[in-house]
């Protein structure tokens, strides 16, 4: 019989931290807690292939299950001593959804589940707090409506918003015993009036729909885009927890409260939480009531003056952090916990590894693994590639003029700069439309994800650092400034006014998440400086890769950047973004628009300087850095006007009929210029067109050599070469150059870009000293599929399964890998000593980079921005590949 239902609780489980693909992981770290001892309420978890098998099985729940269900509602009662729908000793549960991989707020969540007319009352005689008994059965009545009968929560809301109105109440804790009483009798009203039938008094009926809701939960809208977001399979299914309620409501030594063992904003190793006095989870996480710190030093950093919870509740405090070194100490990592604390006593109600931005991941890494609690390979393996770029982007200019306009809490890192909107419809249009805008919301909730993913940075005027906002933004690694308390948004009018300022949709803000503030128009940004725990782990990622990095660029500016961020040599400078300047294009145009070949030499002779001294620019700033600079590629009508209007002015400027113009510009059409007169046929077709950027590298070469005492090592590369004679001929004309300049040390090379490039390798290795893998156009010509328009149907593929991911930003490792690899071994069988680098976008591409660790490659190149991502990706890979082996 399949084991549905995994008992915890009492000091045992039968599940652990391993089991996290069946259980979830609040069900397996709820599991692993209670087995080490820490004190969690007793519970079970329904396993995620039950979600699986309802959904495979059209909607029905495997056999067995209720009678595991069943057992377990035992279990829970005989640990507690209470029992499931009993009128004088009731247990009440919690049902909570846990997917394998964390997705907040994004699926159902019951709890006081059990109450009923019945049961309330014997909850109030147990506890002797009548008020806490009414109040936990309106919040069940509540939640329950909304989320398993589909009766809005905001129809309740009103209702009590009505009845404190006329008494007069500001607070819900002023809400008496009997004000609870005669909301609850309108709230089942409400239910009744909206369902045609009574609020659902039997427990066992009450928690059958909860499973539903929480199960059913895992296909709601919000879950799927969000899956989609984060790349998480449907197929994984989420477990759903049943656990005995602990009430932090019960009173004033009761509290609830959420925590991270270090701060997930900067990483410091300090206890970093929130807490809410007679209050349940949902109340902290909803940002209804401001939470309390919890820690003095939070909170005088804070400037606030309720007390934290060091202060407030000492005792339990003391529990709590002894509960945090044991956690970290178990599993060695930053810890993200819930927790409640009824009448005193401490329950642990989840714990977890903590996301964090990526300034946290680099201090807690770096820390943990000064302070001997993790190695130096698991330091690596901590950081996500991906995240560094949060930290490779400009921060506010502290020298520049501001105009602060709002104070929040520095909910998540980073600044940005875009206009004003209020919906989150409203941020995805505009973003698509082009425009950067800034997410303005009084709360946010996961039916916000969208807009959230298209903002540059969020702000909210209510929730604490763990509010919806919050967690999210920093998940997202978007800027976010929460609980900005002082504006006031009026969604009606799109605007906010805050100190008798008024700010509409449109105006230009920026947002600092690190500080908190938000400031009128734009204030200016600076570089980055990567110093500190990033150069530490950027220098332990340099020791424990293999691969080489280099970059992707042909700018002075790109050069240094890409150096400045630890690139070891140009992988790819494409020379034809050269000739797209305004002082060359003119003179290209008319070697273009040449009759002859003498009218070619002409016009090429005016550019030859002129690249000369690009090159010299490049050179000077690589010192003894190797650089592949790859002959002109792209095809040559990309050169020409098209318009009319266009056609006109150039014919003006360059001297030549329009009628000329138009003519040569349509001989020159392609039907597809992808697969036309492009890379090294136009080396054929035009000889003197390499042979003018062979001479102008060589001669640059020589100068900066002449000039600083050294220069690169040049290696020139070939595009787009299909069989081994093309290579043959065009070299032997380099070659020639090379003698007739009296050229230093160089190199001569390929692109391996074409399917039967790559199946030739062998022969092609003959006329080659390195291989450089073009994986966009071996993707485009792999598939058949155009990198220009695959764009517009890639998405469905996606959807479809057809595809894991888009094949232009993450290598597709069986077709084109498998090429890559055919490549490598006939190039090598042949050469042995040959190099071979990859330059297309997937250089910058983590699981790219892995493959191509695993392939051998000497080395990876990326745009600049990616050099960082790649060092510690190679790194990873390499640490992975150590273990394996
Ligand atoms: C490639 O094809 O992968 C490549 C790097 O060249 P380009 O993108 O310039 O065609
Ligand atoms: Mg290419």
């Amino acid at each position: 019989m399949t084991k549905w239902v995994y008992n915890f609780g009492g000091g045992t489980a039968e599940g652990d931290t391993s089991m996290k693909n069946l259980l979830g992981g609040k069900g397996a770290n709820l599991a692993e807690m209670a087995s080490i001892g820490l004190p969690v309420p007793p519970g079970f978890t329904l396993t995620a292939d039950v979600c699986t098998t309802y959904y495979e099985n059209g909607e029905v729940y495997p056999d067995g299950m209720d009678a595991q269900i069943v057992d377990g509602l035992a279990h829970i009662e005989k640990l507690t001593g209470k029992t499931f729908g009993d009128a004088h000793n009731p247990l009440l549960v919690s049902v909570r959804s846990g997917a394998r991989a964390s997705m907040p707020g994004m699926m159902d969540t019951v709890l006081n589940l059990g109450l009923n007319d019945e049961t309330v009352e014997g909850l109030a005689k147990l506890s002797g707090d009548r008020r806490f008994a009414l109040d936990s059965y309106r919040r069940f009545i509540t939640m329950y409506s909304d989320v398993v009968l589909g009766v809005h929560h905001h129809a309740y809301e009103d209702v009590l918003e009505m009845h404190k109105d006329t008494q007069g109440y500001m607070l819900d804790t002023e809400m008496t015993a009997e004000d609870w009483g005669t909301v609850i009798e309108e709230f089942k009203a409400i239910t009744k009036r909206a369902l045609g039938r009574d609020f659902p008094q039997d427990a066992r009926e009450q928690l059958q729909g909860a499973v539903d809701a929480v199960f059913g939960s895992w296909m709601n809208d919000r879950a799927v885009v969000y899956r989609r977001l984060n790349d998480i399979p449907a197929a994984w299914g989420t477990a759903v927890n049943v656990q005995a309620m602990v009430f932090g409501n019960m009173g004033e030594t009761s509290a609830t409260g959420v925590a991270f063992t270090r701060d997930p904003s900067t990483g410091a190793n300090e206890y970093y939480g929130e807490f809410l006095i007679n209050a349940q989870g949902e109340d902290v996480v909803a940002g209804i009531r401001t939470p309390q710190t919890l820690t003095k030093h939070a909170r005088i950093e804070m400037g606030e003056t309720a007390p934290s919870m060091e202060e407030a509740m000492p005792e339990v405090y003391g529990q709590l952090a002894e509960t945090f070194v044991k956690l970290e100490g178990h599993y060695r990592d930053m810890q993200d916990i819930e927790f409640t604390v009824e009448q005193g006593k401490l329950w642990m109600l989840q714990t977890r590894t903590g996301k964090r931005t990526a300034r946290a991941a680099l201090k807690i890494a770096v820390d943990m693994a000064e302070a001997g609690q993790i190695t130096k390979d698991e330091a690596l393996m901590r950081v996500d590639p991906l995240s560094l770029d949060q930290l490779l982007h400009p921060t506010l200019n502290p020298d520049a003029p501001r105009d602060i306009i709002a104070m929040g809490l520095p909910a998540s890192p980073g600044a940005a700069i875009g206009e004003v909107v209020f919906s989150s419809d409203e941020a995805e249009t505009l973003s698509k439309a082009g425009h950067k805008v800034i997410l303005v919301r009084i709360e946010t909730s996961p039916e916000d994800i969208h807009g959230m993913h298209a903002a540059e940075a969020i702000v909210t005027a209510r929730g604490g650092m763990t509010s919806h906002a919050a967690v999210v933004a920093r998940g997202m690694g978007t800027p976010c400034v929460s609980g900005a308390g002082q504006i006031r948004i009026d969604y009606a009018a799109g605007e906010f006014s805050v100190a008798g300022r008024t700010v509409k949709k449109g105006d230009i803000v920026t947002v600092d998440g690190a500080t908190g503030q938000v400031f009128a128009g734009a204030v200016d940004m600076v570089q980055p400086e990567l110093s500190g725990d990033f150069a530490k782990v950027m220098d332990w990622a340099d020791e424990a890769r293999t691969l080489g990095i280099r970059t992707n660029a042909e700018t002075p500016l790109d050069v240094q950047t890409a150096i400045d961020f630890g690139a070891e040599g140009i992988g790819l400078c494409r020379t034809e973004h050269m000739f797209f300047e305004a002082d060359r294009l003119a003179n290209f145009r008319e070697m273009i628009l040449a009759e002859d070949k003498a009218g070619r030499e002409s016009a090429l002779a005016k550019i030859l300087p002129v690249q000369q001294e690009d090159f010299a620019a490049i050179f000077r700033i690589m010192g003894g850095l190797p650089c592949t600079v790859r002959l002109l590629d792209p095809p040559l009508h990309e050169f020409l006007p098209h318009t009319e209007k266009d056609i006109e002015s150039v014919a003006k400027e360059i001297g030549v009929p329009a009628g000329e113009l138009m003519r040569r510009a349509r001989e020159l059409e392609e039907s597809n210029p992808m697969l036309g007169h492009r890379g090294c046929r136009l080396g054929i077709s035009y000889p003197e067109i390499y042979e003018m950027q062979a001479r102008a590298i060589f001669e640059a070469q020589k100068s900066v050599n002449t000039e600083k005492g050294s220069a690169p090592v040049v290696e020139i590369m070939i595009p787009l070469v299909s069989s081994a004679k093309e290579l043959e001929i065009l070299k032997a004309r380099i070659d020639a150059i090379a003698e007739d300049v009296g050229a230093l040390d160089y190199i001569i090379g390929t692109m391996i870009e074409l399917p039967r490039a790559a199946l030739r390798a062998g022969d092609i290795a003959e006329h080659a000293e390195f291989f450089s893998f073009g994986t966009n156009d071996l993707t485009q010509t792999t598939f058949g599929l155009s990198r220009d328009d695959a764009g517009r149907f890639l998405p469905d593929y996606v959807a479809a399964g057809i595809v894991e991911k888009d094949p232009f930003v993450s290598l597709d490792i069986d077709g084109v890998g498998d090429l890559i690899q055919i490549a490598a071994e006939r190039g090598k069988a042949v050469k042995s000593g040959i190099k071979m680098g990859i330059c297309g976008e997937h250089g910058g591409d983590p699981a790219s980079i892995k493959f191509c660790h695993d392939t051998g490659l000497n080395y990876v190149s990326c745009s600049p921005y990616r050099v960082p991502i790649a060092r510690l990706a190679a790194a990873q890979a390499a640490i992975t590949g150590n273990l394996k082996s």
